[in-house]
């Protein structure tokens, strides 16, 4: 089955840097999914799956605009510590670099903390792989039909997908 629109796709990648070592692999768990032809993924990537099968293995590397986008330098913002997505309550120690999620309107948003006061943060609103060229190396795990619940929520239901 060849991915086209209104396929659940699963795959494992390797995310590196061009120059740098490898730093991020799926494999470390369970595959990504995601629905073909519903802007739920990568620009870029979605356009290399397209006509892929399962098994199948390539490798991209993609320019900026076509992954997360460049980065904006004016974009930091100060926020309030309570806005941190911290769903155990756990006490954070806050420090310049550390990648922390903030709760915005849709979800949990990865932001880098700039400056930590006891009061407030200043936080860096790009996405950490803003402004990368970045590699992966994709491994199509398995290509199926999707369901007409996950066709009208426009994202795949299931193992790697939205669990709800
Ligand atoms: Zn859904």
């Amino acid at each position: 089955m060849l991915i086209e629109k209104d396929k659940v796709v699963q795959f494992h990648y390797c995310l590196s840097e061009p120059g740098n070592e490898n730093f991020e692999d799926s494999r470390k768990g369970d595959p990504i999914a995601y629905l073909h032809g519903h802007n739920g993924m990568l620009p870029g990537l979605e356009e290399a799956m397209a006509g892929k099968q399962a098994g199948d293995t390539f490798s991209i590397t993609l320019e900026p605009e076509k992954a997360y986008g460049p980065r904006n330098e004016g974009a930091t913002q100060r926020v309030s510590p309570k806005h941190v997505y911290n769903p155990q309550k756990k006490k954070i120690k806050f420090k310049p670099g550390m990648v922390i999620q903030l709760n915005t309107n849709n979800g949990p948003q990865d932001v880098v903390v700039i400056k930590a006061g006891l009061k407030s943060l200043d936080v860096d609103i790009n996405h950490p792989l803003a402004g990368k060229t970045l590699t992966f190396d994709i491994e199509i795990v398995d290509v199926r039909d999707a369901t007409d619940e996950e066709v009208s929520h426009g994202h795949a239901h299931g193992v790697g997908g939205h669990q709800h």
